[in-house]
């Protein structure tokens, strides 16, 4: 019989969640049933609880329900317990078992950074945003020894409240938050946009210093067409690239998480961007 699994979310109809799932599946020859799931504002424990009930063997969970997933759950990994957040669930397959949280985003991120051939280990970082995002990226992030890492946000209070936060695992790097309006003028090796600016093609206001042509440009969102912020950055001789193979990092490590098995990310990657390319010139 197919195992049972979901995204959930609210909204959720965009979700890609199923398609890199069934892509993985079949690679792996693994039957699985992977569904869309939406649920009320208020309703995500009961949407969980009955999932459950009827054999769900695991979630992702994304928008805005990633902080309850992490305090349904019974038991959390080390690194969703750094996040605060959960985006994999694993859920008991006998009665009265534990629920188990995990945060595969940071591992993401980090893993199709290393796709693309771009160092993190002695180089220096910057983060737009304070948000969930940040929060489940920064570890893995620190973890590689990077020589400096500024998170800039907004309101710069949730900046210095992630330094403030992270400074045990920052070591040797010189962790510090600042407003977006007073970053360091000279150019970063890495810039990473953790805000969903430009899902609404809004570009933060950043100083034209902070990048250069040795800059790689890094959008967590993604779209067929660049983002307002990677055509800010190819403007200025930087390398950009947007968050398609982090989300399909994240996925291939809960697929690893619910079947033992990591699947090849880079078919998925190509066909994830077919699709998306498919979908947005319907949209057009
Ligand atoms: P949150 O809502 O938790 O945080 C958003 C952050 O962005 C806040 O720090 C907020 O600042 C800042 N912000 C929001 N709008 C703007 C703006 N217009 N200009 C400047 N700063 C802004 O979101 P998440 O951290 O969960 O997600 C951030 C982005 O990362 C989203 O686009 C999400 O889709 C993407 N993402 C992509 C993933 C992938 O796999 N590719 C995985 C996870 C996230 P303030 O604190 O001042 O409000």
């Amino acid at each position: 019989m197919s195992q049972l699994f979901a995204v959930i979310g609210n909204p959720i109809e965009h979700s890609r969640s199923p398609l890199i799932h069934q892509q993985f599946a079949r690679q792996m020859g693994i039957d699985l049933v992977y569904e869309k799931l939406w649920a009320p504002i208020d309703g995500f424990e009961a949407a969980v609880r009955e999932f459950m009930e009827r054999g769900g063997a695991g979630m992702n969970v994304t928008v805005p329900f990633k902080l309850e997933a992490f305090d349904l759950a019974d038991e959390h990994s080390p690194r969703a317990k750094r996040a605060l957040a959960a985006n994999t669930l694993v859920f008991p397959q006998e009665a009265g078992g534990p629920i188990r949280a995990d945060n595969t985003d940071g591992i993401g991120l980090v893993n199709d950074l290393a796709f693309h051939g771009v160092e993190i280990t002695g180089r220096r970082l910057l983060i737009l945003g304070a948000g969930g995002a940040t929060r489940g990226v920064l570890e893995p992030l620190l973890e590689r020894t990077p020589s400096a890492l500024t998170i800039a946000n907004r309101n710069p209070e949730r900046a210095y409240g992630l330094v403030e936060e992270f400074a045990d695992v920052a070591g040797d790097c010189l962790l510090s938050g600042c407003p977006l309006a007073a970053i360091e003028a000279t150019p970063f090796d890495l810039i990473i946009n953790a805000t969903p600016a430009s899902l609404a093609r809004q570009l933060p206001p950043l100083p034209d210093e902070i990048i250069g042509p040795e800059t790689t440009a890094y959008d967590m969102a993604y779209s067929a067409e660049p983002t307002v912020f990677m055509e800010w950055a190819a403007s200025r001789g930087a390398s950009p690239h947007d968050g398609l193979g982090m989300l399909v990092e994240q996925a291939a490590e809960s697929f690893l998480l619910w079947h033992g098995r990591r699947p090849d990310t880079a078919p998925v990657r190509l066909a994830l961007r077919e699709a998306i390319a498919r979908t947005e010139q319907r949209q057009d």
